[in-house]
């Protein structure tokens, strides 16, 4: 049984923003260097499931162009995907036994640096936003240059809390939807309790809070209450990068599908069933390197897993 009919219908199009990257990565499963990467590329490739998304970002000289029709032939337009001069974003991380916790070992921004985006005119209606991780000045600016979309998503991450901390609280102002690691929860909120620092991101603006646990799952806050979703115990896990972008682009993916806005109280059945879609997709990622694995999902195979959580879960 099929789940999920992607969708082709304008009105349910997500304009994404967000670093699209070289990524070198050392786990104990291995090393990748310079591998594609980037979380506007998650996001967008696991959301692509479920509907159309138009990508905004910049990348080098050194971008290879075959990506350009990697992204193409899974419907994301890259009209606002610019070359510039200069070299591609560059993230270099590190994981230890404890996967679930990236150690950050460089950060090029490259490209990013100068990067000043405009939307293609027909980007400017897109209905559903996202704001992937990256400058939180840049997402601000691509919200800014939209047409009144009607439901706004965002992630972030340490580096920008530490360093652009004022700007990131400006951009919550005008976020849905929030996505965050726990420590990153901890870290904005100044708060060590979950459910305090909860309370206090949602005050920044974010109606609906997304809290990524890793290996242990995520959690949901709106006010209608809490959902607790576990990740799927998998037998090989060898990169967790991109499994944040990928768990936003099944959430985001799956509500925009299904067309709902942001007054929440209405779709909190729609919600859980998004947060249990980002728990699927994020699953394919972390099974190899990059973004391979993601490329082989289908709706049978998204399926099976959303299956196996239904069983996990119920007692
Ligand atoms: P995650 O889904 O949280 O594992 O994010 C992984 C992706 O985030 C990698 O592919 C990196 O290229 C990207 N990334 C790492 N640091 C940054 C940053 N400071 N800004 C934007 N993207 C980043």
């Amino acid at each position: 049984m099929t789940l999920i009919n992607k969708t082709k219908n304008p009105d349910h199009s997500i304009l994404a923003v967000g670093s699209v990257a070289f990524d070198s990565i050392k786990t104990p499963s291995g090393t990748a260097d310079k591998i594609l990467g980037g979380s506007a590329n998650y996001f967008s490739l696991s959301a692509s499931y479920f509907t159309t998304l138009k990508l905004v970002g910049v990348v080098g000289e050194d971008f290879p162009s075959s990506h350009f029709k990697v992204l193409a032939d899974r419907g994301i337009d890259t009209t606002g995907l610019e070359k510039a001069k200069g070299k591609t974003f560059h993230w270099v991380g590190e994981y230890g036994q404890d996967l679930n916790e990236a150690k950050t070992i460089d950060t090029q921004l490259n490209v990013f640096e100068h990067f000043n985006p405009k939307l293609p005119e027909e980007y400017k209606k897109a209905p559903y936003l996202f704001l992937a991780n990256i400058n939180p000045e840049l997402q601000l600016d691509v919200y800014h240059q939209c047409e009144r979309p009607k439901f706004v998503a965002a992630d972030s991450m340490n580096l920008w809390i530490n360093i652009k901390k004022p700007q990131l609280l400006e951009t919550l102002k005008v976020v849905n939807l929030l996505t965050i690691n726990e420590g990153e929860a901890f870290l904005l909120s100044g708060k060590d309790n979950i459910v305090d620092a909860a309370d206090a991101i949602r005050k920044m603006g974010p109606k609906a809070l997304v809290v990524k646990r890793g290996e242990y799952g995520a959690l949901l806050f709106t006010d209608n209450g809490i959902f607790s979703a576990p990740a799927l115990p998998l037998k090989t896990v060898k990169d967790p990068t991109g499994a944040g972008d990928t768990f936003a682009g099944g959430l985001i993916g799956y509500l925009a599908n299904k067309g709902i806005d942001k007054d929440f109280a209405k779709h909190e059945a729609t919600l859980r069933e998004a947060v249990i879609f980002g728990c699927v997709m994020a699953s394919f990622t972390v099974e190899d390197f990059g973004f391979s694995n993601l490329l082989e999902v289908n709706s049978e195979l998204m399926g099976e897993r959303y299956r196996q959580f239904i069983s996990m879960t119920r007692f």
